[in-house]
Order: C-alpha cells, then structure tokens, then sequence
C-alpha cells in the first residue's frame, strides 16, 4: 500500500519542489511549512552528509520564511529514514570522523533551536539517524504501523548524532537506554506508551494532527519522577551498575564496547545534556575505530552483497511446499508472510494441522498485525491432495532426508508441474548429483537450502549442480531475497558451504568429550571466542540424529581425514536420546540440566584452535574447489546460517587478520592427527 496517497489535503510531495541545488528535500512554503526527506535515487531514505548538508541551507531558509511551524516527513512509502549512510561515515577514522559528527550536530541543534513549533510525523522504519532528526524536533507523530529504534549497537556503536542525550532526556532514561543498548525497536503503540510519540494516528488523520500540534495543543509526558531521580549522578550510578551486569551477560566488554561505552556516558554525563553531546561524539569516534565496529560494518556490507545477489524478478507467485515438517512447516509460514501463496502437502494430516499453529506462533513473535496475519494465514493452504503440484511457479520439497522418498516424490512430479515452474530441494546432506536423474528437468531442479528455524535464519543456500540452468539459479535467488532471506550462490558439494564448515567445529567437539574434556568447558571455550552457542550445545539443538548424518556423509565423500565419530553417540542415536528435541542429548534437558551461556574467563586457546581453525580450513578448502565465488560469501553465509562470531567479521577475514593460521594447523596436525593438516588453498590464500 502506498502510505502517501492516502494523505490529504497537504501538497503531495512530487507537487512539492526541490529547491535549486537541493536533491534531497522537498519544500512547500506556508503558514505550517512542509519539509519532504525525498533522497535521490533511491526508495529508501538515509541520513547521509549530503541530507544534512542541504537541510542546514534549507533551514536558514525557512527561519526567513517565518512559518507558525515546520512539518518533517518523508516522501518516501516505506518510512521515514532508515539511519545514518553507513557507506558515508564507514572510512572515516578518528579527527574527520569527529568533524562530520560535529557539523552534524550543528545542524541538528539548529533544527531543534528554531523559534517556531517543529513537527516530525513519521511512518514506517524510523531508524537510527532517522529517528534523531525527529528527536530534534519538538513533536513526533507517528502514523499507524511506524517503528522507530537505535539499531547501531548492531553495527558495535551507539547513536551519534545526538540520540544519546536526547532520547534520554525525552522518555524514562532506563527504557531508553535499554533500547539503545539492546536495537529493539518500538512499534506504533509501544513507542507512543514510551512517550518517542506524541501521537499515534492513522494516515487520514495526519493533517489534523499537525494542525494540533502547531497549535501548541500537543503534549508530551516527560517521564515523570523516575526521570527527574535519574538525572543525579547516584542515581544514574545504581542503573549503570544494573545495566553493565546485564549486558555482560549477552555481550562481552572485550568483544562489543558500545554498550559499556553508552552506559559510561550516560552515567558520567546523563546530567547534563550539553557535556552529553560532546562525550558522544568523542565515544562514537572512537567506536568507529575499534575492531569490533569496523567487522559489524563489514557483515552489514555483506548483507547487502547477498542481497544484490538476488536482483530480478523471480516469477514465482506460488509455491508449493511438499512435507510440512520441521522445515516445510516454516518455508510454508515464511513465504505466506512474506506475500505468497502458498500450498503445503503432506502424507500426513497432523504436521499440516501443526503447520498451521507454528504460522500463527511466528506472526505473533514478528509482531504481525491481526488482519496481516489473517492475510497471511489466508495464504497459506493446507494441501493433502497436493493439488499445487499443478499451479505452483516454485515446488520445494522438504521430506525426509531419505534419497528413495525424494526420488518417489520427484518422479510423481513428472508431467504434472506447470512447464516453466522451477523444483527445488530443501536437502542439508544428499548430493544434488545423486537426485538429478530422478527430477523431472535438471535444468529446473536445483537446491534451495533453508536453515533451521528459517524464521530466524536469514540464510538460504541456493545450489547450483552440473545441469541447471542458469535461470533457474537467478529465479530462486530472487525468490530468496524476495521473502527477505539472503541468497548465498554455492555449488553441489557434500554439506554444500556452511554445512562443509560447520561439519568440523560440531565432530571435533565429540571428539573432545571422548578425550574427557567437560561439554561446558568446551561449550564456555567457543563463547569466549564468541560463538553465539558452544559446539555441544549446538549438536543437541541440531540433533544428534542429524548431527551423526552429516558427519557420515562428510567423512565418506570429502577426499581428506575427518575426526571419528565415537561410537557413544551412535549408541545414545539408537536409543532416541538425540539433543533437544527428545528431552535428552549430551545435555539432559529432562532433568532440566541447563548448558551454559556465560563465556569461560580464561579459555585454553588449544580448544578454541581445535574448533575454529578447522572451520577457518574447510573455508579455503571451499574457495580452492570453487564451492561459493569468493572469501566474503564464505564470511557471509557462515555468519548468516551459523551465528559465527559476527564481530569477527567472518572465518575467512579472522583468519587473513591472524595470518599464522596454516603453521597453527600444522602444529595441531602433529599433535592430533592429519584431520587438521592444512589444505592446499592456503598457498593462495590471503
Ligand atoms: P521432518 O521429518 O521434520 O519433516 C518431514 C515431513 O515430510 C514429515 O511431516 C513427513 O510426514 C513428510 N513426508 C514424508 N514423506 C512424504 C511424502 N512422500 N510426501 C509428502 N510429505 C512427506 O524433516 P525436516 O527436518 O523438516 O527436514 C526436511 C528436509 O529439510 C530434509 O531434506 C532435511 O535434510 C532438510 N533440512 C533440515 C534441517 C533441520 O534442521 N531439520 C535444516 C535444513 C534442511
């Protein structure tokens, strides 16, 4: 829906001109002016030097102009702005990173020091230095469905553009540290409650809201006498202590210093707006160099690299997902969501019963609106009879990991799919080679590896194989970035990429407990390192089942030494106790035996060598045999699809940066066995 054409009244914002050398803004003069964020050439608006550059021009300008009071919008349909130009301040390093900080707060402060009422209304993503412009301003009303939120703590800094001062001065302090500290974002309702909102209106109403708000009848709740308490510094110090303890439980000082950064801040200076704002550009200048900012800037750039991956149209309305299982069940969910129709087959009623449930617990947990996940639910059709086989642009099948089931199933397929619809494979272990000759048409069969939860994961690998056409690749990429997922382009190798990677880090933890390692020790080890879940945590939310799967089929197609799998965890496969989902694995979840989530404080590097360099190996393993294009889509997808420590920018850069990796293998090579010995691409590698 285009948010804009159903605002009234008010000059629309391609009526509404750009003044002479601006290409950012619209402006309409008036007694209420109106100032449209429009960036060029793009359908996103962003805070860049340019956008604030031109508004600095542009305010001395209405300042003359005498308006009663200035409306802020944006003209674009999905949101306000969606933060600041990360490709604009991303190089820059310490006296010039401080300088754009500085000309930026001017402009800010200018905005926020005119003598007339100034209006932000906002809809849609409001984000990071979108979110500041319209803190700058004295009211914000926000249109029906807006979010607005400080993401940068992804990306290892905090707002630095005046956020830290000033939304802790406009809301209670705690809530709006947490928000910072955290990059959740507050949708419609819950940032009006917090007081980011002055109103909260449909679209209809937008004018009229403005017309209250100049009219001075707008008022905002100040956070009342917790805030007043907070703005002493004994006060601040007690919250601070609370908030550092919490976020050492989620994010390490060594790995991520923003939110220790932030919390100094605003306990030193949280008084004192004016200190505040000095203190945040010097901190934020100084995160901007820290390792840990520039690899959180460098995964936000890979991001986009998958994404551009998946340019072009997919033609794909609907999708016909065979096996509502774990998998299928959330594919299904997913797509409906993300706009498509979707049918969802399986031999069984049950999981399509259950199918059902998991869509509505997902919407729930994404915040859906009633009627979009009604909409959604719409969408999605159990399907017994499989009655999509026939419509559907796109067939994936997600059945049991069994090559005989795939094959029956794809040879029912024959003559029945539509003659351009693409059949792809949801399959983490089986080689493609092996399924091709049962599929209809090789050229338009191809894998489409989703991973577990997809609601959660953003990755999906799409896998070519010696006879698929090109086409077919482009569609599912498309597809892939068409359902807000990121395509990683990789070839038919056993575990694909991330699998092939993964593979190591799980059998060489198994290994580890045969020797007699504690599971938490090892656990603790890989979160020191900073691995969102240590390796035996891992295998028991995986399943050891699959787990067990996955190291059978590597060590029997990959053409070097793989670790043995004990024979242990066979014996507890064979007897159901499988991880997680059966109550019980290496941990045993019946008993409530919880695995450990706080890092070891002084981890042996031996256990974290063992686990991460052989990762890093398998990594240039795959470069060498050309199983993804180049080193960043390693990076990227083993962050995407694993969690891989995201601060460390990736296996790959980790391992450029300590560059005595292949020696370190070497050495673990003669004291552990030729499973690490380094693979050849190391010598062109780096
Ligand atoms: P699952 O066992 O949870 O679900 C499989 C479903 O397929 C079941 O509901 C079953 O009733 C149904 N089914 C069986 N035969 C069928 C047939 N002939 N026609 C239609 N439906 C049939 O399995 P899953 O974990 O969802 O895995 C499915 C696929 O996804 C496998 O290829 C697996 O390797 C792959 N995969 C799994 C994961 C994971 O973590 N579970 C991750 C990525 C990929």
């Amino acid at each position: 829906m285009d948010v804009l054409e159903h605002i009234p009244r008010t000059p629309r914002p391609e009526d509404t001109p750009r003044p002479a050398g601006v290409d950012n803004w619209r402006y309409a003069k008036g007694e209420i002016a109106q100032l449209w964020l429009d960036c060029a050439n793009t359908g996103t608006n962003v805070i860049s030097e340019a956008v604030l550059r031109e508004l600095d021009r542009l305010l001395d300008q209405i300042k003359t102009d005498q308006p009663r009071a200035l409306a802020i919008r944006s003209a674009k349909a999905g949101g306000f702005a969606a933060g600041a130009d990360i490709d604009g301040f991303a190089n820059l390093r310490g006296e010039s990173a401080v300088k754009m900080l500085e000309q930026g707060h001017a402009v800010l402060d200018k905005l926020s020091d005119l003598p007339f009422t100034t209006i932000a209304v906002v809809h849609g993503n409001t984000l990071g230095g979108g979110l500041e412009l319209a803190l700058a301003c004295d009211h914000r009303i926000g249109v029906d469905g807006v979010k607005v939120g400080f993401p940068e703590v992804q990306l290892g800094l905090h707002p630095g553009l005046g956020g830290t001062f000033r939304l802790t001065r406009l809301i209670d302090p705690v809530a709006a540290m947490q928000m910072m500290l955290t990059g959740s974002s507050a949708h419609d309702r819950k940032a009006r409650k917090l007081g980011i909102l002055d109103a909260l209106v449909p679209i209809r109403h937008v004018d009229a809201a403005i017309s209250a708000a100049a009219a001075g009848k707008l008022e905002h709740d100040t956070g009342g006498l917790r805030a007043t308490a907070l703005r002493t510094r004994a006060g601040r110090s007690l919250a601070a202590t609370r908030m550092r303890s919490e976020a050492e439980k989620k994010a390490p000082n060594q790995h991520y210093p923003a939110p220790y950064a932030l919390i100094n801040l605003w306990e030193d200076h949280g008084g004192d707006p004016s200190a505040m704002q000095k203190a945040e550009i010097a901190s934020f200048a100084k995160l901007l160099d820290s390792a840990t900012a520039q690899n959180l800037i460098r995964v936000f750039f890979l991001r986009r690299k998958l994404k551009s991956e998946g340019k072009g149209n997919d033609g794909i309305q609907h999708v016909h997902v065979i096996g509502a299982g774990a998998m299928g069940a959330e594919i299904a969910a997913w797509s409906a969501m993300q706009g498509k129709r979707v049918t969802l087959e399986d031999v069984a009623l049950e999981p399509l019963g259950e199918a059902v449930k998991r869509a509505v617990g997902i919407y729930d947990k994404k915040h859906l609106s009633g009627i979009d996940a009604r909409d959604a639910l719409d969408r999605m059709m159990p399907d017994p009879e499989g009655l999509g086989r026939a419509r559907a642009d796109l067939v994936i099948e997600a059945a049991p990991e069994k090559l005989e089931i795939k094959e029956k199933i794809y040879a029912s397929l024959d003559g029945v799919m539509k003659p351009d619809a693409i059949l792809a494979s949801n399959t983490s272990s089986l080689r493609l080679a092996d399924l091709v000759a049962a599929t209809p048409d090789a050229g338009r069969f191809a894998g489409l590896h989703f991973f577990n939860p997809v609601s959660q994961m953003p990755l999906v690998e799409v896998v070519s194989h010696d006879a698929a056409e090109a086409k077919t690749l482009d569609r599912l990429a498309a597809f892939a970035e068409g359902i807000d997922r990121l395509p990683a382009r990789v070839t038919d190798y056993p575990g694909f990429l991330v699998n092939r990677i993964l593979g190591p880090y799980l059998m060489e933890a198994m290994v580890m407990l045969e020797e007699g390692k504690t599971k938490e020790d090892i656990d603790r080890a890989a979160l020191a390192f900073g691995m969102p879940m240590g390796p035996v945590t891992l295998a028991d939310q995986v399943g050891l089942d699959i787990c067990l799967e996955v190291a059978k089929s590597l060590r029997h197609s990959l053409d070097r030494p793989m670790a043995d799998t004990p024979d242990w965890l066979a014996e507890m496969v064979a007897q159901g106790h499988v991880g997680r989902k059966s109550g019980r694995g290496l941990y045993n979840y019946d008993t409530r035996e919880t695995p450990p989530d706080t890092p070891a404080d002084d981890p042996p590097d031996e256990i974290i060598d063992r686990l991460i360099l052989p990762m890093c190996d398998a990594g240039v393993e795959c470069l060498r045999k050309g199983v993804a294009q180049d080193a960043d889509t390693v990076d990227a997808a083993v962050i995407f699809g694993t969690g891989w420590a995201p601060f460390r920018g990736g296996p790959m850069h980790y391992a450029k940066v300590r560059r005595e990796v292949p020696r370190r293998l070497e050495a673990l090579a003669a004291d552990h066995g030729a499973r690490f010995d380094p693979d050849k691409g190391w010598a062109s590698f780096g």
